[in-house]
């Protein structure tokens, strides 16, 4: 007979999933509505207007789509590319290949531009770019969770905008963490999930499109089989279960049948993009800068480097460098065993060079900056790697003292 389930508390300093909000965790246990009862509906409607709040979108549609946030990418993708679409996709990061794989399987033509993933690019080379190359769409990520680094994007939303370009953007990493103005931007399509700033634990992906972007779903609608016999589109969008044009009719007032939809994972959503705008959006983004700011003058006082270009630094993430001779596998486990603190490796050419401590939604807190500092010197020590010792946690506290 299995028991039931029980484990230890940690301390998660990952880039996702971060540790769920009590609140959030509070509201999701609450008892299950259908989804089409009023006081359901009533409870999607306040989601979907706290999206497009948060997303910075007041013109455009947002919704959420059951699955992890690349449930979202891929609504996206499929929503807006058709068979033979040119779409190009600038990569600084791991997550940039995952934009590729989908719109890969949507059936568009890839358009790779890749680069170091030091620093994010340039915003005229990728508008050269787009000139050269002349997509239908430019895919590409705001927040590079692999590498600590974030991407400016309003001068190529201004271009694509411009030039009849779509501009979509996955939002993952930096959505709640820090401002995301989709619309101020010139974004057509802004992907974000649950587990990383609103503190709601993995099950929904957030997505928010203007009114360009609007007209190519709508345009292919087509009314699922079985629910009344409705002419064929032939630029029906690939995906059923992500199909934009539906689930916006079945997040209208009008639904028509779709999924069931996971309603204790959207009172959890209610939680946590609510519990945002209580503590003022503005507190939220200083809240991380200023625990991105201890975590960064601990590591340095530890004597440790952080990868990548500072300027360009993402504030959710931060990209340690590996002291030689260490382990980052073992560095990890060390942590969690000993010390219940969980951190992260990283992905591709960056794999046992980097570690990654997440700085996002409830994790991004003092207790927990402090904590992952004590733990990451202590275990380095115990593997003889050469750190200033005692100065890390004294350094983020004097950052605390200061304000
Ligand atoms: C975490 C993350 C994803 C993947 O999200 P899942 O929820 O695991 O599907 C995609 N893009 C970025 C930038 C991320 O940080």
């Amino acid at each position: 007979m299995c028991k039931e389930i029980r484990f230890s508390t940690r301390t998660i300093m990952t880039p996702g999933p971060v540790e769920a909000h009590p609140v959030v965790l509070r509201e999701m246990s609450l008892e299950v509505l259908g989804q089409y009862d009023p006081q359901f509906r009533q409870i999607m409607r306040q989601v979907q207007k706290m999206l497009k709040q948060h997303f910075q979108i007041p013109n455009g549609h947002a919704l959420a789509v059951d699955g992890s946030s690349r449930a979202g990418l891929e609504a996206g993708m499929y929503s807006l590319v058709e068979k033979g679409d040119k779409v190009l996709i600038p990569a600084y990061g791991r997550f940039a290949y995952l934009l590729a794989e989908i719109a890969e399987r949507a059936g568009a033509e890839v358009i790779l531009y890749e680069k170091e993933w030091d620093r994010p690019f340039l915003q005229e080379n990728i508008i050269e770019k787009i000139k050269e190359t002349q997509p239908k769409l430019v895919a590409m990520v705001h927040g590079e969770t692999a590498s600590g680094q974030v991407q400016e994007l309003n001068q190529i939303g201004k271009y694509c905008q411009e030039n009849d370009v779509l501009f979509m953007v996955d939002m993952v990493a930096t959505f709640g963490g820090m401002p995301t103005k989709v619309e101020e931007w010139g974004v057509d399509l802004a992907v974000a999930g649950t587990q990383k700033c609103i503190s709601v634990p993995a099950g929904l992906a957030f997505v928010a499109w203007s009114d360009r972007a609007d007209q190519i779903i709508e345009s292919r609608f087509q009314k699922e089989l079985g629910l009344g016999a409705e002419a064929r589109n032939e630029r029906f969008i690939l995906s059923n279960y992500l199909d934009l044009s539906q689930l916006k009719v079945y997040w209208s007032d009008t639904p028509i049948n779709h999924h069931t939809e996971a309603t204790n994972l959207i009172y959890a959503a209610h939680a946590g993009l609510r519990m945002l705008l209580e503590e003022g959006i503005d507190n939220v983004y200083y809240r991380h800068k200023l625990n991105e700011k201890a975590l960064i003058a601990g590591l340095t006082a530890m004597g440790l480097k952080l990868y990548g270009n500072l300027e360009t630094k993402l504030p959710t993430v931060n990209a340690v460098l590996v002291p030689k001779g260490v382990d980052a596998n073992e560095v990890k486990k060390f942590m969690l065993d000993q010390f219940g603190v969980e951190i992260a490796g990283s992905f591709g050419c960056l794999i046992g060079k980097v570690l990654r401590i997440g700085n996002m939604g409830y994790s991004s807190r003092r207790e927990n900056v402090l904590r992952v500092l004590g733990a990451l010197e202590s275990t380095l020590i115990h593997y003889g790697a050469k750190v200033n010792q005692g100065d890390a946690v004294q350094a983020a506290l004097n950052v605390y003292l200061d304000v």
